[in-house]
């Protein structure tokens, strides 16, 4: 991906801006003119829409069809330290007119109850344009080839034995225009697609099932990564998977070895490492949403947050990534999004969005800024974050070999964390065991526990590139409203030492 400053690149691209750029540039001008007059010290905007489509199959019919376009603005406005902000859904001149007005007179609301004024660091402006390269815009695609993909893919678990299965796609656009005061004019469009199917079979005669989720992930790409994921293929793997886990024995409790692999592990570093490294949930500012974080900033640079082997990267650049895009919503450069949260097992950086580096004495934040929405207030959200490979070879064959008696686990299932995002539980689509460095049958009821800070201490083995893969959620929670991002977490397998493992039939 490359930041397109030359118009010309534009027309190289699969899914051209839809809307009227000349119209958002000239609305923003507005917008920036007059708050400006009333006296704002900084003000930015962001204009444009989001589409979006879900379509779902179950068995041999189509279930649900949703399509959205959702245009509109979010105005912001620094006034005397005080956010003042108004969002509509239209991109007329009249309600940008009414927006500077509500967005001044807001801030100037919050002034009484400040705290501390609000600062924000410089930022150097920027001119430019970045369209994300796509392969097929999904919005292009007929539906019916979309809902016959899927009647395909149930056919498929069906045919080999499945007694239910439901399968998805979700897909979204977001074009947007980020203007602010200081000469920011950055034009910016992505697009995100999500296949998904869940099989379910019954055993008839105990009256148990056993279901099994698809393992393809989300990607920042267009209806060829539907295209590209073999998941017939895979559903048919799946019943497999389903059918071993009916007759499977239940797990035993207790402490053990587990190797994770990423299909697992990313949910697990989003929920551990993710959102307990935001500084708004460190400084206890965000606490909805499992809340606050055991993190606090005097930790920086001597929290020791896991061994040596653990080396956490945020990034906006990693090819396919759901929070990859040139510049954030604050409208800071994704060069500032290239940070480790944890060096070799040392907490290093918190997530930051404009206004809070401050806080922590830093000069400036580093690019964690989205607004699910044109009409919703910026707030501080995850780039991507990943687990590095191991730069020397390892393969998972190498990772299990070291392991008496363990598990492996494959797939994301069920999460829970508390409020401070350090006792965490998390299920799985298969749980493998390990006996003598040999991979042997599942088990099924299956889940771990543990603590944050203990648990990625106990991490002793590291796959290398061999074993990485990058998943992800559309859908990541935060804030009140909620707001919905989008993000992908990186991950090499990767073995853990002294785990405890849960039956969940029985604990
Ligand atoms: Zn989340």
């Amino acid at each position: 991906m490359t930041v397109a400053h030359n118009p010309k690149d534009l027309s190289r691209t699969a899914a051209p801006f839809r809307l009227d750029r000349a119209r958002l540039a000239e609305l923003a001008e507005m917008a920036l003119a007059a708050v400006r007059r009333a006296g704002a010290s900084y003000a930015d905007i962001r204009l444009g829409e989001t589409r979006r489509q879900f379509v779902q199959a179950k068995e041999d019919r189509l279930d649900e069809f949703f399509e959205s376009v959702s245009p509109g603005f979010g105005l912001r406005v620094l006034v005397d330290g005080c956010w003042g902000f108004y969002g509509a859904r239209s991109l007329e001149r009249g309600a940008i007119a009414a927006a500077v007005e509500r967005a001044i007179h807001n801030a100037r609301a919050v002034a009484p109850i400040r705290v501390a004024p609000v600062q924000i660091e410089e930022t150097e402006p920027h001119v430019a344009e970045w369209i994300m390269p796509l392969g097929v815009d999904p919005f292009a695609v007929d539906a019916p080839a979309k809902v016959e993909r899927l009647v395909a893919v149930n056919a498929a678990a069906l045919a080999a034995g499945a007694d239910y299965c439901v399968s998805s796609f979700a897909f979204a656009t977001e074009e947007r225009l980020f203007a602010d005061s200081r000469g920011s004019r950055i034009f910016q469009s992505r697009t995100r697609t999500q296949p998904s199917f869940e099989v379910t079979l019954i055993d008839k005669a105990s009256g148990r099932f056993a279901t099994r989720e698809s393992l393809a992930p989300a990607r920042a790409a267009g209806w060829e990564h539907a295209l590209s994921c073999d998941l017939l293929g895979e559903a048919r793997q799946a019943v497999e998977d389903a059918r071993q886990k009916l007759g499977a024995k239940p797990v035993e409790a207790g402490v053990t070895d587990v190797v994770i692999d990423p299909t697992n592990l990313w949910l697990t570093i989003h929920e551990t490492v993710g959102h307990s490294t935001e500084l708004d949930r460190a400084l206890g500012w965000e606490a909805n949403f499992a809340g606050t974080s055991f993190v606090k900033p005097h930790m920086l640079d001597n929290l020791r947050f896991g061994s040596e082997l653990m080396t956490i990267k945020a990034d906006r650049s990693q090819e396919g990534g759901l929070a990859s895009i040139a510049f954030d919503d604050d409208g800071a450069p994704r060069e500032r999004a290239e940070f480790e949260i944890v060096s070799k097992g040392v907490f290093r950086n918190f997530q930051m969005a404009l206004g809070q580096a401050h806080l922590i004495g830093a000069e400036r934040s580093n690019g964690c800024a989205y607004a699910d929405d044109p009409t919703a207030f910026p707030i501080q959200r995850m780039p991507n974050i990943s687990l590095a490979p191991n730069p020397e070879a390892c393969k998972l064959e190498q990772l299990i070999g070291g392991v008496e008696k363990g598990l492996y686990i494959v797939g994301a299932g069920s999460w829970s964390i508390d409020q401070q995002r350090d006792n965490f539980q998390f299920g799985g689509q298969m749980f493998y065991e390990i006996r003598d460095g040999k991979l042997g049958e599942p088990v099924r009821d299956a889940a771990y526990q543990g603590r944050t800070i203990p648990f990625w201490n106990s991490l002793d083995g590291l796959g290398d590139a061999s074993t990485y893969r990058l998943c992800g959620t559309f859908t990541c929670g935060k804030a009140e409203p909620m707001q919905l991002a989008p993000v992908s977490h990186g991950a090499p397998a990767a073995r853990f030492r002294g785990v405890t493992v849960l039956n969940t039939a029985r604990d």
